[in-house]
This record gives structure tokens, C-alpha cells and sequence, in this order.
């Protein structure tokens, strides 16, 4: 039977070409709908989508012959992966296609505000000749702050410094070395906002980047601060950027995405003459188009030619079999990676991924990906697989070790993660699946422990003297924090204990304070899984 691809979107002509030269046939039907995918998906070894399309799990389920399901761009939102993953079939997508794209529109809105062109066309348009109004500042010599120093970041980094700009860097996964390297100077937020005259923000949307730059950052900022957001609505908190432009705490802000989208047509930003704003368009290219359906197209053609296997994001090629026994220990070490991500103490530069016991009787690469995942997860909007997770922690500039050790002590199984941080210390975390269902947390550092990974966790560490659980519970009473579950570890030669509590609810970093303030209480963390 020969193989044929569904390419369900419109792509681009390059992209076609690919499997053309490739001597796979396929059939381009941008307009076909879901009913018709549904009724002739049995035909195709290959499918193609964009952000129409929807691979969901009725059509997934009378795919027989489908291998893989190839997005051409990142967001896989409009796939089931899940049930491709039940399937058998590899979903891939092809991160990094509009990287430059989306640089260039950030630099394109750095410069806009700098030199109020959009509003200077504007006052054309109107028939004005009004120079006075468009006094504009130069780029040159001054400091440009970059938030998250990924692919655009960087991007941004190398372009900028040909303007002759001074550039501070924050981004917490990447060694200082490799700042340095890029010729940034590493720099707490608080720091760039003090100091920067343009500052833009390249994270991943996530718990710890929400709301980064806040009312209090604002107030940090220069009055000639300018600010700009091609990465995601929300890193910015909307509401601030509002009142610090209106009360000009800062001199403009160029934003191309937002917290809701489309954003209404009255929406505040669009009518401040110290913004300009584009509707999500950073990476709207010819070129990023064309990318995008050239790696995806090359991408598929390799899966089908038997090929190497390039950003999937699911585990297939896992025998079905294997899946209910590696399944929760996958599981569990995504979670002790996802734990100590959470729970270091500055930049990691090394991760050592130890087993022991049972879980040696299968491959431990799928568990090893699913810690490094776990790990990085709060660090990117990019999925990791088993092609990127290496080299995604080696940008990061931390070093990966796995070992295979024959001592599991009192466990039958273990699974340790240990991240060494830039200045020699070290945090491990052990695990263990005391049944197939029932994974426990079983060390933190020194000690041990019994602890459920699950939900919330706060983590107190203190001087191992009397009363310290009735202060604790004291101040969660007080504060109607319900505790779910408590374990303690302690040892006796430094004199020191530690306890993992489940919560029941959100706790706030008010109540984290009022535990760091009691006496004898050495830290107190706030891990969420
Ligand atoms: P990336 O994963 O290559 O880089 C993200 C960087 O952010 C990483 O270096 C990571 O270490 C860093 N980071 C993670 N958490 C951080 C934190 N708490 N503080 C500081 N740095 C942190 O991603 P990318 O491809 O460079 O994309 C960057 C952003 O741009 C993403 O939000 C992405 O969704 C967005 N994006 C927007 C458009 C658009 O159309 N406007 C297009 C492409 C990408």
C-alpha cells in the first residue's frame, strides 16, 4: 500500500515541493471539512494541519494507517494527543520557525515607540505636518533589559547589539557563562528595571512569570523607560502598564499580544498615545509561513521514509505493554523533577538522574525524559521529547547524568534527581512507587520521608527543638490554611528537621512570611505540583 498524505490547512508551495521531491503523494484540501477528514482519514500514513483543522479523538480512533500527525507551527492545542499517543501515531510540531520573525517584530516595536512612527503616520494620515509632537530618542548607547534569554531572546541580543546597546539579561535556566558568552550581563529583574531604558520581556507564560512586571516593578522603572511584549499577554500585568502609562511612570509601551484576545474594540491600550499595539502578528511571515511548512513537510517525509523521529512531542514507539509498568514511574519522576525545579536555590548547572531497584527491569530513558520535563516544564511552552530533552538542558547550560546504580537501600525501587547549582551546592530528591499506584516522596536531601507528591506542598526546615508543630499549625489555623497531610524527617547530628505538608488550598505568601518569622525556622518553600 503506498503512502499518501492528508495536508488539511493551507501550505505553502515550498512546503508542497518538499513532497513532491520526496515522491510522496498527498492530497492539499485547505478547505476540507471535519466530517470529510472523519470519512477519509483511514486513507492517509501522514496528516497535515495549521490551527483549522482538528485532530481529535473520534477521527484519531478510525486513523488505521496514520503514523504521524505534523502541525506546522508550535501551539498543538487542536490535537488529542493523548489519543494519537493510544494510537500509536506521533504528533509533531516545529517549534522555532518564526523565531526570527518574532525578533524582528519586537525590534520593529522597540524602534516604533522610540521614534513614534505609528503615531507620526497617523498625524500624516490626518493631514497634519506636526514635528513638534514627534520628538523621538535614539537607540544607541542605551540599555536594553531582556526578560528570558531563549530562542527570540537571544535573537533580539544579537540584533540589538549592533545598535550599539548595552544589554542586561534575567533568565534563571541559563548559566551565567552562557550570558556572558552572548555578551549580556546577568541581572536580577528588580536590577533591569532600575537600570533599562527599553526592556522586553521573551519568557513562556507560567506560574512564576505571570504578572513580572507589576505595579511595584513599574515604580522601579525610568520615567523614559520603554517597554515591549511580542511573548505572551500577562508576563506584563495589564492594569499596571494602564496606570504607569497613563500617569507617565513610563515613557511607552509596544505590546502584540494580551491577556484576552482579540482584545474589545475599545480596549485602553489602543487609545493611549504613548502605545502601539498589533493584533498577535510577530510571527506573521512569508518567510516564517514558509518555515514552518518546510520542516513539517521534512518532518513527515523522514517519519515515513523510516527516517529520524524530529520533535515529536508524545512517546509512542513505548510498547503498549511496557506503558501500565513505566507509566507511573514516569509519572513519579515528573513530579521529583517538577519538585526540585521548584525547590533549588539558584541556577542549576548539573541534573544527576539515579535509579536503582525494579525500576532498572525496563528502559529508563521514557522516566528520564519525563523528569527532565518535570524540570524544565515551568521554563518553556516547548514540549519536551525524546530528541530535544538533552540538548533543551544543555541551552540551559546544565549538564544531564544518568546513572544506573546496583544499592536501592530500604526501597525496591528509586528514582533520585539531584541538581547541582552554580556555586557547588546541591538538592536531591528522592522517590519511590511503594505500589504501582501509591508514589511517595521518600528523601529530600538528608532526610526522610513519606510524603505524597501531590497538590501543594510547603516544605518548613528548622532547629530541631520543641513546639515548632504547634507555632506551625498555629499560624495555619489562624489562617484557615486545612493541612491534608504531614511528614517529618530530622537528623540528629546537626541538629536539624524538616516536615512536608499537603494543603488543601492555595496558600498565600503572606502566610509563607508569618512561618519564615516564627523562631527556630531555618526556610520555608512552597512547591507546587
Ligand atoms: P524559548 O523556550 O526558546 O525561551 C524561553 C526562555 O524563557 C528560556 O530561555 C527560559 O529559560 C526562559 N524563562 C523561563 N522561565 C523564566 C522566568 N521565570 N524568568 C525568566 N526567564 C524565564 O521560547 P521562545 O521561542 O524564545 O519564545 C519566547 C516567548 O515568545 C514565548 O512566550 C512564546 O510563546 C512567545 N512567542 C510569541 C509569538 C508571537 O506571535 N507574538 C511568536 C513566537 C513565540
Amino acid at each position: 500500500m503506498t503512502d499518501k498524505v492528508l495536508i488539511s490547512d493551507k501550505i505553502s508551495d515550498d512546503g508542497l515541493a518538499v513532497f513532491k521531491n520526496a515522491g510522496i503523494a498527498f492530497d492539499h484540501l485547505p478547505e476540507i471539512t471535519q466530517d470529510q477528514i472523519k470519512e477519509t482519514i483511514h486513507n492517509y500514513t501522514g496528516w497535515v494541519i495549521r490551527s483549522r483543522s482538528r485532530a481529535t479523538a473520534d477521527i484519531i480512533e478510525r486513523a488505521d494507517k496514520l503514523r504521524v500527525i505534523g502541525r506546522a507551527g508550535v501551539g498543538v492545542d487542536n490535537v488529542d494527543t493523548a489519543a494519537a499517543t493510544r494510537k500509536g501515531i506521533i504528533v509533531m510540531n516545529t517549534p522555532g520557525g518564526n523565531t526570527t520573525s518574532t525578533a524582528e517584530h519586537t525590534i520593529s516595536m522597540m524602534l516604533s515607540l522610540a521614534r513614534k512612527i505609528p503615531q507620526a503616520h497617523q498625524s500624516m494620515r490626518e493631514g497634519q505636518w506636526d514635528k513638534k509632537s514627534f520628538m523621538g530618542v535614539e537607540m544607541n548607547g542605551k540599555v536594553l533589559g531582556v526578560l528570558g534569554l531563549g530562542r527570540i531572546g537571544q535573537e533580539v541580543v544579537k540584533r540589538m547589539k549592533s545598535f550599539n546597546m548595552q544589554i542586561l539579561g534575567y533568565d534563571p535556566f541559563l548559566s551565567v557563562e552562557r550570558m556572558q558568552q552572548l555578551g549580556v550581563e546577568p541581572c536580577t529583574v528588580d536590577e533591569i528595571c532600575k537600570r533599562a531604558d527599553f526592556i522586553t520581556v521573551h519568557t513562556p507564560l507560567s506560574p512564576e512569570t505571570k504578572d513580572l512586571i507589576n505595579e511595584t516593578r513599574f515604580k522601579l522603572m525610568k520615567k523614559t523607560a520603554r517597554i515591549v511584549n511580542c511573548a505572551r499577554g500577562g508576563i506584563i500585568n495589564e492594569p499596571a502598564l494602564i496606570n504607569a502609562l497613563k500617569s507617565n511612570q513610563i515613557a511607552g509601551a509596544a505590546l502584540d499580544v494580551f491577556v484576552s484576545e482579540p482584545t474589545p474594540a475599545d480596549d485602553e491600550f489602543r487609545k493611549l498615545n504613548n502605545c502601539v499595539v498589533t493584533p498577535h502578528i510577530a510571527a506573521s511571515t512569508v518567510e516564517a509561513q514558509e518555515n514552518v511548512a518546510i520542516q513539517v513537510a521534512e518532518q513527515i517525509v523522514d517519519v515515513i521514509k523510516g527516517g529520524p523521529v524530529r520533535n515529536a512531542l508524545n512517546v509512542p514507539s513505548l510498547d503498549p505493554e511496557i506503558l501500565p509498568i513505566v507509566g507511573p514511574y514516569m509519572e513519579l519522576a515528573e513530579k521529583l523533577g517538577l519538585f526540585i525545579s521548584q525547590y533549588r536555590r539558584g541556577r542549576a548547572t548539573k541534573l544527576r538522574i539515579s535509579y536503582s531497584g525494579t525500576v532498572l527491569d525496563h528502559s529508563t530513558t521514557p522516566i528520564t525524559i519525563a523528569a527532565i520535563q518535570g524540570f524544565v516544564k515551568s521554563a518553556s511552552d516547548v514540549p519536551v521529547n525524546f530528541v530535544n530533552a538533552g540538548p533543551m538542558l544543555k541551552d540551559r547550560g546544565v549538564e544531564l547524568i544518568e546513572t544506573k546504580l546496583s544499592e536501592s537501600g530500604q526501597y525496591t525501587n528509586l528514582i533520585t534527581i539531584e541538581v547541582e547549582q552554580e556555586d557547588g551546592s546541591k538538592n536531591y530528591i528522592a522517590g519511590s512507587l511503594l505500589t504501582r499506584k501509591m508514589p511517595r516522596i521518600v528523601i529530600l536531601n538528608d532526610k526522610h520521608f513519606n510524603a505524597v507528591p501531590e497538590g501543594n506542598l510547603i516544605i518548613i526546615e528548622n532547629e530541631d527543638v520543641p513546639g515548632i508543630i504547634g507555632a506551625v499549625g498555629t499560624v495555619f489555623g489562624k489562617n484557615a490554611v486545612n493541612i491534608g497531610q504531614m511528614t517529618w524527617g530530622r537528623k540528629t547530628a546537626d541538629n536539624t528537621a524538616m516536615t512536608i505538608i499537603n494543603i488543601d488550598t492555595e496558600v498565600k505568601e503572606d502566610v509563607l512570611n508569618q512561618l519564615r518569622n516564627l523562631p527556630h525556622i531555618k526556610s520555608v518553600d512552597l512547591v507546587k505540583l
